[in-house]
């Protein structure tokens, strides 16, 4: 793996919109104009005051023609005062920011085989950033995202995802709604981790797994790799928010 020293940068946030009720993208750049260097599935610490420092995976792949920003995705918890901070930041602020850090990055190597993504809510940030990078590959291993989320308005990025869906045969897009309104949504429900005896076995070769999202769903998806579908623990990469 290519090795990136942290570095402590100054960064302001440029654009935000909500993504959903509860989650709000921001883009920040740096103030110096020198390049932010990251690999996709990397995060940042965010020192956002008053002894406030919280990790923020990058939603974004690195890209050549805006090399000094990135994007995030955070979840608003309540009563949490950094994603709160960051859910009232107004556009302009600046805040300190250390990175990149973390090891939840594809190898090389691992490019060469199937591919499957797993995460729920802005556990999808880290896995969008691989995604936008590896398909910008026109050819290469078939790819699928499993992502999950409480109902349709908490769908993260929809548009870009199905038009990926729709531009790439190869990459195949699996929601699944824990709360879905079942009148109205005819397609996955529950949770991630009871749709991957269907989906694993479809696809060729050994792929790696990507997960990412909170302990509980991460440790049950590992298992249920492990355990019950014999996946070589090697294969599966995780990241946990909490
Ligand atoms: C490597 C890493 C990457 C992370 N990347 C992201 C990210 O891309 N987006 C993001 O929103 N958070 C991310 N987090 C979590 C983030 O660092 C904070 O913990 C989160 O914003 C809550 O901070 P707070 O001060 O608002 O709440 P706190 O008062 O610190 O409350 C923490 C509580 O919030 C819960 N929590 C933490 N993250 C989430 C979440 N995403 N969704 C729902 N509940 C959560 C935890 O279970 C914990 O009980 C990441 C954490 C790590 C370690």
């Amino acid at each position: 793996m290519r090795r990136i020293p942290a570095e402590l940068r100054t960064v302001e946030l440029t654009d935000a919109r909500m993504l959903s009720p509860t989650v709000r993208e921001l883009v920040f750049r740096t103030t110096d104009g020198r390049a932010f260097d990251f690999l996709a599935g990397q995060w940042v610490k965010l020192h956002l005051g008053g002894g406030i420092d919280r990790d923020y995976s990058i939603a974004s792949a690195p890209d050549a023609s805006a090399p000094d920003r990135f994007a995030l995705a955070v979840t608003l918890v309540e009563g949490g005062p950094g994603s709160e901070r960051l859910h009232a930041m107004e556009l302009g602020t600046r805040v300190d920011a250390r990175g990149p850090n973390g090891l939840f990055v594809r190898e090389d190597a691992e490019r060469d085989a199937p591919a499957l993504y797993v995460g729920t809510g802005t556990g999808l940030a880290p896995l969008r950033a691989m995604l936008q990078e590896e398909l910008r590959r026109e050819d290469g291993p078939p790819q699928v995202l499993l992502f999950g989320s409480r109902t349709e308005e908490d769908i993260l990025w929809r548009e870009e995802l199905e038009g990926w869906a729709a531009r790439h045969p190869r990459f195949r897009l699996e929601l699944t709604l824990s709360r879905a309104d079942t009148r109205i949504w005819k397609g996955r429900c529950g949770w991630v981790q009871h749709h991957l005896h269907e989906l694993l076995p479809t696809m060729p070769g050994a792929p790696h797994v990507y997960v990412c999202g909170l302990s509980k769903m991460v440790s049950e998806v590992r298992r249920t790799l492990k355990d019950e579908l014999r996946l070589d623990r090697r294969h599966v990469h995780s990241e946990r928010y909490d």
